[in-house]
């Protein structure tokens, strides 16, 4: 997909993209490679969805930083985001780093980044280790997953592992990062975490490299707007789509909360029941495959720090009384230097979309979360935070439950000219987002192919036309 975009042709079809995150950007970006005039549109008043940038202030020194709201790293084997950073000018401005992998069980941290320490790993027998060992060894060599959806992910994991590893491990980390909907989910999911892993590993001498761009994503989506408007694309902020509908002759009308606007197509990246509820002439079917999706949600505390809080990335936490759903150290892989000098830890909690978390208070979150750290970490005290700052998502994340890919909303809707494109239809995998910008390719391959041909055509018979005129 490395087409460099073509100069637009008078009259170019015009395609509206809904969302602005990493998915409609990177589908608006290809669409235009297409000869089409795209316009994004985007609810909120900056681009970048789940990988937007925030600000946090430091309560100290009164100086601000700038960076993901969500953490971000990218994996070398993350190589359709790689091709993208390439191809807009930043992949010479990613920094790698070999990190640490830590577990927090039974009240005590252990060090788990490499064979010997996981060997080492107190809480499991060693008859256990094995069996964990062989079910990551086992699930790594899965080419067929789709038979993985048929079966609880909590089945396939005792079954394989057997009940000590499942009960002292899987378990908690199951429901550590899905709540109680772990129960509803296939061991699809499982499979596509352990294969992530797997072919970062495979890619990377076997050491767990991570890198971000410098300046995080709040640079990279910076240019990746730059490089959209030099191709022309339109980008609209603070333009929320309220409906989206066929219009008789051709063509479909946008509304927003200002505006009413025509386009020949329209696809939305947005989560599942934003487009069910924006586009009301859906068959009933898809409207329930739509509002069927269940979504993993988020809230998300961004920390800036005095100084570290541990060597590990990420801790993950198998002690149900800890109220998070791990514990992630930026700074073991993005330079202090360009956090203020502080450290930035990010303190993750899952839950599921209606999940009552959602409705408690900052105050509350921050006196229960900093207490449980301050559990966690002894030599961490409250007084080290300079900044904290919530974010709280309803819809991060499709989960595959069973049988997933059988009840997928069609990506061409049976409302002409509006095609639904987001990151629920992430099949071989888990959300990240060199997952989730690759479903712009098979759109673009796929069901949008035939729309897009349709248009090419229209626009070669009126060139030869106006050619013929002007001979
Ligand atoms: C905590 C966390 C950590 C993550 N860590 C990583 C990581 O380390 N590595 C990695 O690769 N990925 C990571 N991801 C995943 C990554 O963020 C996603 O894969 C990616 O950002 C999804 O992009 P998207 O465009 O599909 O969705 P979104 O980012 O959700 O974009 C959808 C956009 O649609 C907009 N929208 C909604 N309704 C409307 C409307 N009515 N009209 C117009 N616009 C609308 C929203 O405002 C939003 O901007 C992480 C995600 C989270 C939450």
């Amino acid at each position: 997909m490395s087409k460099t975009p073509t100069p637009l042709k008078r009259d170019a079809p015009h395609w509206a993209v809904v969302g602005g995150g990493m998915l409609g950007m990177t589908l608006a970006h290809e669409l235009c490679k297409q000869g089409v005039r795209v316009t994004l549109l985007e609810a909120a008043p900056e681009l970048g969805g789940l990988a937007a940038a925030w600000t946090l202030q430091d309560e100290e020194t009164g100086r601000t930083v700038t960076w993901d709201r969500h953490y971000h790293v990218t994996l070398l084997s993350d190589t359709r985001l790689r091709a993208l950073l390439e191809e807009i000018g930043l992949a010479e401005d990613m920094r790698w780093v070999e990190t640490k992998t830590g577990f927090y069980s039974g009240g005590k941290m252990h060090s788990m980044s490499s064979t010997l320490e996981f060997l080492n790993f107190p809480p499991l027998t060693l008859i256990e280790k094995f069996r964990l060992g062989m079910t990551i060894f086992g699930a790594s060599k899965i080419k067929n997953w789709s038979r993985l959806e048929k079966i609880p992910v909590a089945d396939w994991l005792r079954k394989w592992s057997g009940r000590g590893a499942f009960e002292k491990i899987w378990l908690p980390l199951l429901k550590a990062k899905l709540g109680e909907t772990y129960e509803t989910t296939s061991a699809a999911f499982i499979w596509a975490h352990i294969n992530r892993m797997y072919a970062a590993r495979r890619s990377g001498m076997k050491k767990e490299m991570f890198g971000y761009v410098r300046g995080g994503y709040p640079r990279l989506l910076d240019r990746m707007a730059e490089v959209l408007r030099d191709n022309g694309v339109e980008i609209r902020t603070a333009a929320p789509v309220t409906s989206a509908y066929a219009r008789p002759g051709g063509g479909v009308v946008v509304e927003t909360d200002t505006q009413t606007l025509t386009f020949d197509n329209v696809a939305f990246t947005t989560p599942s029941p934003i487009i069910a509820r924006a586009v009301g002439d859906l068959s009933a079917d898809e409207q329930e495959r739509h509002n069927g999706v269940s979504y993993l949600g988020i809230v998300c505390a961004s920390l800036l720090l005095k100084k570290p809080i541990t060597e590990y990335y990420v801790t993950n936490i198998t002690d149900g009384w800890v109220p998070l759903t791990a514990v992630i150290e930026m700074t073991t892989i993005v330079d202090p230097a360009e956090l203020g000098g502080r450290s930035l830890v990010y303190l993750p909690k899952y839950v599921p979309a209606n999940d009552p978390l959602f409705e408690r208070s900052d105050d509350e979150l921050r006196a229960e979360w900093l207490a449980a750290l301050e559990k966690m970490h002894p030599h961490f005290s409250r007084e080290d935070v300079v900044a904290m700052r919530f974010s709280r998502v309803r819809s991060v994340m499709a989960l595959p439950t069973l049988n997933y890919s059988q009840r997928l909303p069609p990506m061409a809707t049976s409302v002409s000219g509006i095609f639904a494109v987001n990151s629920a239809q992430i099949l071989k995998g888990n959300l990240n987002v060199n997952e989730t910008i690759q479903v712009a390719d098979e759109a673009i391959a796929g069901p949008l192919a035939a729309a897009l041909r349709q248009q090419q055509t229209h626009i070669t018979a009126e060139d030869r036309q106006l050619q013929s005129i002007g001979t």
